[in-house]
């Protein structure tokens, strides 16, 4: 997890250097670029929404929603859509010798037969449960 974190920090400075193989892994950090900005642009929406409804019921007219009705729809759907793949990057791990995606729970790598060293990372959570 940290090393996603640090590259979706410097997912700005790293974009120009990133090498071919990492491709996958910037769209992860531009995926959670691109979630953030639909979400605020679904905030402004629903905003807008609010400020539609409260206008109209102030004067007494119609509050044509229908449009901004839709445009939110569109955006909740796309937001779905973001979460999911976001969700599918997170089921990979990557092979620290070659960079290529494979499974959570993959003790070996499909691409260069790296093994992962799965156990490190529940001697952690050992050392942290008994530490308490
Ligand atoms: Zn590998």
């Amino acid at each position: 997890m940290g090393i996603m974190d640090d590259v979706i920090t410097g997912a700005k400075q790293t974009a120009t250097t990133i090498g071919k193989k990492s491709a996958e892994f910037y769209d992860f950090a531009k995926l959670k670029v691109l979630l953030a900005e639909t979400k605020s642009n679904l905030s402004k929406k629903y905003e807008a929404l609010g400020k539609i409804t409260y206008e109209a019921e102030k004067s007494g007219a119609f509050a044509d929603t229908t449009e901004i009705i839709v445009s939110i729809d569109i955006l909740k759907e796309k937001i779905t859509e973001l979460e999911d793949k976001l969700a599918e990057h997170k089921n990979f791990i990557r092979c620290e010798s070659c960079d290529a995606y494979n499974t959570i729970g993959s003790k070996f790598c499909n691409d260069c037969g790296a093994s992962f060293n799965i156990a490190s990372k529940e001697d952690d959570d050992d050392f942290n449960a008994d530490a308490q």
